[in-house]
């Protein structure tokens, strides 16, 4: 580990409005934590940035002294690339400020807001964006590579919703990028993920959404999988326009009040469909689901929007150990059903799962190549293989299973690429799958333009490509 000594560290300190923390600090050990709680790095210097200068100087100084950068804004990715071993870690939790302009539907949040943050925000007026599904989750770190939850359906990716961004880039400079502002970057960070600057600020359009909104859990047990898996890939392409949807492939019924005392921790799978409209059309999207095989039980009830983006909070509490691989998966074939039906028995944790997405409507709208996100704007699902254990003896078997999860559930998929964002390894292959050559070619020319020295490598890496390549807007 590189040490630093005290009159580098005075320089830092000299040049930044937030604090410079080191391992000598009380509160070192939980700055430099993140949610994968399998993640143990110790970065040299964390510096809590209170804005973009602290932003500048810390980047400065790191290619003064030739340490690594890494960048955390929510801390959630999870193979830990917001914390650095022995280099200077730029901690954006403290810029959290969110903005919301009612009247033009529009928010701007600092770039380490929480979905929680800016959710809380923007209902206060009714309106919302399309977020994650988890709300400790970092806007940052989602939004730049692409984005989806629950308003998905309706309103596009999260980066679709992206007004523009202000970033500082690895020379220290300051850029706002937006369709008019510095456009090529603009394409690149709506989807490209950190690649290309530190986002200090985003701004979003906003929707008309909730406050309350309704909601509907199916859960069917194990033993009746496939015909589960059948009933969903019969009736959820075909769900109207105002519903969200988010299938549990292999969830275990949590120890809820609304499940059954009989039936808790009993695995399983699950189906949540989230209803922005009345609650006649949510019950109408419901019921052919419900027809084609009832549900061992179900729970349905109207809440507020902010309490269905936390509903699943404690499915994946902060400090878990995980791990996970995604694929794109056109449809849900018979062949692939019983695979996804015996891939899931085998997990050895009740909290590993395989949250999958349907993909469709709104999110279908833009071309392939109107933004940088990783993948084809088909209608498909992504599924997240997700390893998750409270235990970390027991994590090398979970990450055994999520990885032959995945090789089994390959045949089924499009690919081998999906969604950069649950990379856990974000090996060079993986991330040239993701993007596919054209993209990822494109990507590595603007990145040959804003950060040529690849200073910010700690993502799923775009190798700085040759000026020219295919840049253009
Ligand atoms: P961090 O770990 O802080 O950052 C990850 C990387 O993003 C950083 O290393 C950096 O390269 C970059 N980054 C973050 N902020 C900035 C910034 N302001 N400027 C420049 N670079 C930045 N994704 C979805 O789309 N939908 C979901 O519903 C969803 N659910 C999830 C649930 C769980 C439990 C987890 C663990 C992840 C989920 N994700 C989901 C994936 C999520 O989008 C990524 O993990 C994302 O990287 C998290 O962003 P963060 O800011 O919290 O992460």
């Amino acid at each position: 580990m590189v040490q630093l000594i005290r009159r580098e560290l005075e320089t830092l300190r000299e040049r930044c409005a937030g604090r410079v923390v080191t391992r000598q600090d009380a509160d070192y050990d939980v700055l430099r934590s993140v949610w994968n709680g399998a993640v143990n790095r110790h970065p040299a210097v964390i510096v809590r940035c209170s804005g973009p200068g602290d932003v500048s100087a810390a980047i400065g100084f790191a290619r003064e002294e030739d340490l690594e950068i890494s960048v955390r804004g929510g801390g959630h990715g999870f193979g830990g690339s917001a914390v650095t071993a022995g280099g200077v870690m730029l901690d954006l939790s403290a810029l959290r400020l969110v903005e919301v302009d009612p009247a033009a539907r529009y928010v701007t949040c600092g770039g380490g807001a929480t979905w929680a943050d800016l959710d809380a925000a923007t209902q206060a007026y009714g309106l919302a964006t399309p977020g994650g599904t988890i709300s400790h989750t970092g806007v940052g770190g989602l939004t730049l590579g692409g984005g989806f939850g629950w308003l998905t359906r309706d309103f596009g990716l999260t980066v679709d919703n992206l007004e523009s961004a202000d970033l500082v880039l690895a020379s220290g400079e300051y850029v706002h990028a937006s369709a008019s502002d510095n456009p090529d970057l603009f394409w690149a960070i709506r989807g490209g993920g950190g690649n290309f600057g530190v986002a200090t600020s985003l701004a979003y359009r906003l929707h008309p959404v909730g406050p309350e909104v309704h909601v509907a859990i199916l859960f069917w047990e194990a033993e009746r999988g496939p015909e589960a898996i059948e009933a969903i890939e019969a009736t959820v392409p075909e769900l109207p326009e105002r519903i969200g949807v988010l299938i549990g492939f292999g969830m275990s019924a949590p120890p809820a009040p609304f499940v059954p005392v009989q039936h808790r921790f009993r695995p399983g799978h699950v189906l949540i469909l989230a209803g922005f409209g009345s609650a006649e059309h949510h019950a109408a999207a419901l019921a052919p689901i419900r027809q084609a095989l009832k549900p061992l039980f179900e729970f349905v009830a109207p809440m507020p929007y902010t309490q269905l983006q936390s509903l699943l909070d404690e499915s994946a509490p902060w400090g878990v150990m995980g791990y996970e691989r995604a694929l794109d998966l056109p449809s849900l074939p018979l062949e692939a059903r019983s695979v996804i039906c015996e891939q899931a028995a085998r997990k050895g944790s009740p909290m590993s799962f395989m949250p999958t997405f349907r993909l469709d409507r709104a999110f279908t709208a833009p071309a392939d190549d109107a933004t940088a996100f990783g993948g084809t704007r088909e209608p498909h699902y992504t599924m997240s293989i997700t390893a998750m254990t409270p235990s970390p003896g027991d994590l090398p078997a979970e990450r055994e299973w999520a990885r032959a999860a995945w090789e089994a559930l390959r045949p089924y998929a499009r690919g081998t690429g999906s969604y950069v964002n649950f990379l856990t390894d974000p090996d060079e292959a993986r991330v040239h799958a993701a993007y596919g050559q054209e993209k990822y070619a494109r990507l590595a020319a603007v990145k040959a333009v804003y950060d040529p020295d690849n200073t910010f490598h700690l993502n799923a890496n775009i190798r700085p490509g040759r000026q020219g390549d295919g840049s253009s807007p």
